[in-house]
């Protein structure tokens, strides 16, 4: 009898780890990373994305590159229902008609959109991308593209329509700290309130519609560094129809995705972006306000 019941818990236990362990890889977080323009070296850093990623463990990422500038954009299409998340590792070329029709529906029907960096100089005269990602920067973009967002000293969002002049500007790269300004926001939660970023370009002046945007990070962008003497958002999340858009303006070439922060932030902005819900851990490796610290990615 005993014998009976130990046999019948052990296919039980059987069935169960077998259950477990087909189901996780079911539910891994489905990802293109789309690539192929870019004003940046999109070649050097989407393996690093790719990478940073796949080591989170509940990603599964391809990767769909565009012909080059001035290339038949006509023949390239994502099949976005195959994905719950959309990288933005591309600026360039306006996509085919169907292709930016897919991708609306894609995010309008509860998709998850995570630009990355320089994603967010694409399409600037495209308004439904410049909804989703709230504020861009640079490719002529000026007043005639929104307010410029920023935080004054005491954290208070202004959305500033009046002041004139150009949409994207940073000056030279150095070593900010990053301050959180929704610490209970499932991406933020956890993190030190205060933590040191490695030295990377800081984004200002970024402009858009800036509709129900909610900033999570932002860095003070101080004047001895070309910056505005302001604090900018640096990274921001829109809702956009079923939707969830993350805008993460760091990490602008490979060195800087191997800092510990951008890492951690981009795999928990991924997660959030397609699932609603954060599971990744703060690692102990994260930096406190001083310093950065690193994980090197590639041998
Ligand atoms: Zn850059």
């Amino acid at each position: 009898m005993t014998r009976t019941i130990l046999k019948y818990v052990a296919l039980i236990a059987l069935t169960l780890l077998f259950s477990v362990s087909s189901a996780s890889a079911q539910d891994k977080i489905r990802t293109v990373i789309i690539d192929g323009q870019n004003n940046h070296n999109w070649a050097e850093t989407t393996p690093y994305l790719v990478k940073i990623l796949e080591d989170a463990g509940i990603f599964e990422v391809d990767v769909a590159t565009a012909p080059g500038k001035g290339g038949d954009m006509s023949k390239f299409n994502v099949d976005f229902s195959k994905y719950d998340l959309v990288v933005m590792n591309y600026n360039g070329d306006r996509w085919n008609p169907e292709m930016d029709k897919a991708f609306v529906k894609f995010v309008v029907d509860g998709g998850g959109f995570l630009s990355y960096h320089a994603g967010n100089n694409a399409f600037a005269n495209w308004p439904a991308y410049n909804e989703m990602i709230g504020l861009g920067g640079w490719e002529g973009r000026n007043e005639d593209s929104g307010p410029y967002l920023y935080l004054d000293a005491d954290g208070n969002t202004v959305i500033d329509a009046v002041e004139p002049g150009v949409g994207g500007d940073h000056g030279p790269q150095w070593a900010y700290p990053i301050d959180v300004r929704a610490p209970e926001h499932p991406i933020m939660k956890g993190l030190p309130l205060r933590f040191r970023h490695c030295e990377d370009e800081l984004y200002q002046r970024q402009r858009g519609p800036a509709h129900n945007v909610t900033v999570l990070a932002t860095a003070f962008a101080v004047p001895e560094k070309r910056g505005t003497n302001r604090n900018e958002p640096l990274i921001i999340t829109v809702p956009y129809g079923k939707g969830r858009c993350v805008n993460n303006m760091l990490g602008h070439a490979g060195k800087q995705l191997e800092s510990v922060d951008f890492i951690v932030l981009f795999q928990r902005c991924a997660e959030w972006a397609a699932t609603g819900k954060v599971t990744i851990e703060v690692p102990e490796d994260f930096p406190g306000e001083d310093e950065p610290t690193f994980r090197k990615l590639f041998d």
